[in-house]
């Protein structure tokens, strides 16, 4: 059984991750801070199978000791702050989760003669697109936000950490992820948590601005393929080419919820707010045969139902969020 060490796997993306590693047959071990972000409810259902692990990649004590006891073959580093707009309000938390916990986790890793390092990146790295043209792996990274700059920098210390000693780095850059249990300050989940209480939705700027749209599972079933199946050193886009408006979202999911778009509020726009993003999959697609299986019009369906069902767990986040939002959307004048 090969043991996989989990980073924020108490997260959105990262507690699908552990979920689909222990059906596939691994032995996980999760280290999670649980920041505001973070909660083991997402993976209750498998905490018997699991090692977890309470504390925060940036003590280098802390996860020596993680690295000890549950000796990984492969380190699957999903843990960071995640969300741009947090980066805008105060970027240091950025700085020390996402590039000197990155960083630590190389340093360890090359003690431990790790056999894999999946460095999880994203795809604002690359900065913004106009209408056309899409981001290659092979693009010059241009990042915007401080969110952005940090994953940057992560990917670069990988980078170099590659090069420099030979830690087995795979860098991936998935585009937006959506589906259950995402923490409902990004667009889609604050989108039906806000529709379902009949409560006015903010949108930055006039909801031009797009972005690609992945279904977890299926984000996740590309990074099991490019763990298992990847080149070390080399960087994988994973895309869904199912790109939309942010308008075009809210309106979908208004439309499932059988609720009036007069709920929409346009805010004053999100600072530095990149226009559009878009990946060329054609690598992952052609080297390691994955495609996204979900189309955008299924996994929306199944997201809002999941929230609906939901509802006692979301609600939890509601007193964290209402004092978020007040701080984050400004009316227009
Ligand atoms: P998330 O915010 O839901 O989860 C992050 C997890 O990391 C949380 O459980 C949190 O408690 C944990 N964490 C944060 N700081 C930590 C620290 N110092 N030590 C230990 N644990 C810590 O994030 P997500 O949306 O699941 O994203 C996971 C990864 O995927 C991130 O690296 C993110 O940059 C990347 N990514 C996300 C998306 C997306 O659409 N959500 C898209 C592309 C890339």
């Amino acid at each position: 059984m090969k043991r996989l060490l989990v980073t924020g796997g108490a997260g959105f993306i990262g507690s699908e991750f552990v979920r689909q590693g222990v059906k596939r047959g691994y032995r996980i071990a999760v280290v999670d801070k649980i920041t505001y972000a973070g909660d083991f409810m997402r993976i209750n259902d498998i905490k018997k199978e699991i090692d977890i692990y309470i504390g925060d990649i940036t003590d280098r004590k802390f996860m020596e000791s993680v690295f000890k006891t549950a000796k990984p073959y492969a380190v699957i580093h999903w843990a960071a702050e995640s969300h741009v707009d947090r980066s805008i309000i105060d970027a240091s938390p950025f700085f020390d989760t996402n590039v000197k916990g990155t960083q630590i986790l190389l340093d360890i890793s090359k003690a431990y003669e790790i056999e894999r390092f999946i460095n999880i990146s994203t795809d604002e790295v690359y900065g913004e697109l106009g209408e056309e043209g899409q981001f290659y792996e092979t693009t010059p990274l241009n990042p915007n936000s401080p969110y952005s700059v940090s994953k940057a920098s992560a990917d670069m210390l990988g980078r170099a950490y590659y090069r420099t000693y030979g830690v087995p780095v795979l860098t991936v850059r998935p585009c937006n992820n959506y589906g259950p249990w995402q923490y409902p300050e990004k667009l889609i989940p604050m989108v039906i948590l806000k529709a379902i209480n009949n409560k006015k939705i903010p949108i930055f700027g006039t909801g031009q601005n797009i972005r690609e749209w992945l279904f977890v599972s299926d984000c996740v079933d590309a990074v099991f393929k490019i763990m298992e199946k990847g080149k070390i050193g080399e960087t994988y886009n994973i895309g869904s080419s199912e790109e939309k408006k942010n308008i075009e979202v809210v309106k979908i999911i208004l439309k499932l919820l059988k609720k009036s778009e007069d709920l929409i509020e346009y805010t004053s726009d999100r600072l530095g707010h990149d226009f559009r993003y878009s990946l060329n999959s054609d690598k992952i697609n052609k080297q390691l045969k994955w495609k996204a299986k979900t189309a955008f019009n299924k996994g929306i369906e199944r997201t809002v139902k999941w929230y609906i069902d939901n509802m006692v767990w979301t609600n939890t986040k509601l007193a964290h969020l209402e004092k978020y939002w007040n701080t984050v959307y400004k009316k227009n004048n």
